[in-house]
């Protein structure tokens, strides 16, 4: 630590779920898909001559930028794209937040928001969620840097109408409003659609869960050309590939596989409904989720409980910490056996 500068010392980064190696976990704590990517993936990823990795990839992934705008029928000057979507939030930070006013996110938010937040010295207000666990948009006003958020939240899987995003976005032009769609593909709505008109409306989105290429870290944005050339200016100040050859294979053939992609998302979607009603009948409070996972309360056992039960049965959950939410675990769906067996332990719970 000596060598540290004070900055450094200061610093408290993200934790990420745990990857446990000890023994074998039905594994849900980290909104991985529990499905396998596309063969196709597999396939363009073979098919990547080792003799190119001499060679760097195109720093502008153009191929991969194409097949994201064809995907969204928008330009491919509206794509940005980035190792993983934390990057891009990264990125995204650097862009338009750190413009000497504080930016605001909920108090129930992803965390990794706060900690970049800190390390890129932006300050920030977190408005509260209503007792619903909603976001409401009244609450941004004027006089701020930028608004983020997740659209459905994380690790709440709430989701925020798009009409009120577009109030938001509309009331407030002279801010950047991020909307971070790591979940929208498990039956939520995309404001991708908004981007056309609203010049000040960023969407980040990633590979990692709903095409099960966590492992790749794929991630990109979309908006107004103007947002974009902001991106790619920080990006050419920090790394120019940040997407290697096999990411930009990978994710190209992932964008192609339209119909595995659908079948995927659909199989968690009924899977979800299928455990939040099984929780409801045991009288959890599990708020309406929109994304692969439940953040679910159990009537009087409190979170961390939970948590360490499920663990010794061999099931990884999520716990945070945090005053309104450390009642809750956050549950990744995953398989129909998968999801069985988490209902089957919960019920042995305290016999
Ligand atoms: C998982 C997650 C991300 C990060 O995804 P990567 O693309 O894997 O970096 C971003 N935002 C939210 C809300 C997430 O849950």
């Amino acid at each position: 630590m000596k060598y540290w500068s004070p900055a450094t010392k200061a610093l408290a980064p993200y934790i990420p779920g745990e990857q446990l190696q000890d023994r074998q976990y039905i594994k849900r704590n980290t909104n991985e898909n529990p499905f396998p990517p596309s063969e196709a993936v597999a396939q363009a990823i073979h098919g990547c001559a080792p003799d190119t990795l001499r060679l760097y990839p195109d720093p502008e992934a153009r191929e991969l930028k194409e097949a994201i705008a064809a995907y969204y029928r928008v330009k491919d000057a509206q794509v940005f794209v980035g190792n993983g979507s934390d990057e891009v939030l990264g990125f995204s930070f650097l862009a338009f937040f750190r413009n000497g006013r504080p930016i605001a996110f909920p108090d129930i938010s992803y965390s990794f928001y706060q900690v970049y937040c800190d390390l890129f010295g932006i300050s920030y207000q977190c408005p509260p969620l209503t007792d619903r666990y909603e976001i409401d948009v009244n609450d941004y006003q004027a006089g701020l840097g930028g608004v983020i958020f997740p659209n459905p939240n994380a690790p709440t899987g709430v989701f925020t109408p798009l009409a009120e995003i577009e109030t938001l976005v509309r009331r407030n032009p002279e801010f950047v409003v991020i909307v971070d769609e790591a979940y929208v593909d498990f039956g939520a709505e995309s404001c991708v659609s908004l981007v056309g008109q609203h010049p000040n409306l960023l969407v980040i989105q990633t590979l990692s869960k709903s095409r099960s290429l966590a492992g790749l870290r794929v991630g990109f944005a979309i908006g107004h050309e103007d947002l974009i050339a902001g991106l790619n200016r920080v990006k050419n100040s920090f790394n120019s590939y940040p997407l290697d050859r096999l990411a930009i294979c990978g994710a190209v053939a992932a964008f192609h596989d339209q119909s595995y992609f659908e079948e995927c998302c659909a199989r968690i979607i009924r899977n979800r409904e299928w455990l939040t009603a099984e929780l409801e009948s045991r009288s959890y409070f599990v708020p309406a989720s929109r994304a692969n996972f439940l953040f679910a309360r159990h009537p009087v056992v409190n979170g961390e409980t939970l948590y360490s039960y499920l663990k010794s049965e061999g099931i990884l959950v999520r716990h945070l910490a945090g005053p309104r939410i450390k009642d809750f675990v956050r549950i990744t769906i995953g398989k129909e056996h998968e999801m069985q067996r988490l209902v089957e332990a919960l019920d042995c719970l305290g016999r």
